[in-house]
């Protein structure tokens, strides 16, 4: 996609995030985007760079590891998005800024180990499977007060909060119920030394849905870039 589009797309995104934040009465500063880049080119992500966008969402790991060293020159945070796997977890630690589909203790602990000292604790959110698919990963709602406790104890991790990525529905409504669920586990879970600040939620299609919920990162990809390369 040309760069002037993807600059278009993002102020449209933009717009659409402000629209959603007038109608729940919130502040839109409180909702950060996340550009989602899996199967874009690099080009695409210095376009959206140049447009003012520094957040970037990554879901294979070679491919992410591929861009950040071909935009080493930016600065940009980097997002791991995809689902983790235990061959993987020393280049996401080594590499990224950011998880949000930790829902595994073995992979939190490997992630906390391998995490390099000068680089800062890894931001984590916990995934939670609210749909109850089996295909889409995360924690269950049952599991998640005890994975909470024991990825709190762990040195190389700063959790920051809850991620879901729920099954496609039709409309806001059905679209906000697991959203909504997932801002009331945040409301039981939190406490003042561990805020869950964070509800990663809401995609290209049901934006509007998550920000209504609370979202405070969105991550969008297609509505951004335009179709993914297969
Ligand atoms: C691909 C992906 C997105 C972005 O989806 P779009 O529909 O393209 O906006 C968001 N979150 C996760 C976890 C993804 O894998």
């Amino acid at each position: 996609m040309h760069a002037d589009s993807i600059a278009a797309h993002l102020a449209a995104v933009h717009s659409r995030i402000r629209e959603a934040a007038a109608r729940a009465a919130r502040d839109p500063a409180d909702i950060a985007l996340l550009a989602v880049s899996k199967k874009q080119p690099a080009s695409a992500i210095r376009a959206a760079f140049s447009a003012g966008q520094r957040a970037f969402g990554e879901s294979y790991v070679q491919e992410g590891l591929d861009k950040i060293a071909e935009l080493a020159d930016l600065a940009i945070e980097w997002h791991f998005i995809g689902r983790v796997q235990s061959n993987k977890t020393r280049a996401i630690a080594e590499h990224f800024d950011w998880v949000h589909g930790l829902c595994d203790l073995g992979h939190a602990q490997r992630l906390s180990e391998q995490r390099p000292s000068a680089r800062g604790p890894l931001n984590v959110c916990l995934q939670v499977n609210l749909s109850g698919e089996a295909s889409k990963g995360g924690v269950t709602p049952e599991a998640l007060p005890e994975l909470l406790a024991e990825c709190r104890a762990l040195p190389g991790l700063r959790l920051r909060g809850l991620m879901t990525l729920p099954a496609p529905a039709e409309d806001e409504a059905a679209q906000r119920v697991p959203f909504g669920a997932l801002r009331a586990l945040r409301e039981r879970l939190a406490t003042p030394d561990c805020p869950l600040e964070h509800l990663s939620m809401g995609m290209s299609h049901d934006l509007e849905a998550a920000v209504l919920e609370g979202a405070t990162l969105v991550r969008i990809g297609t509505a951004l870039f335009g179709p993914r390369l297969s």
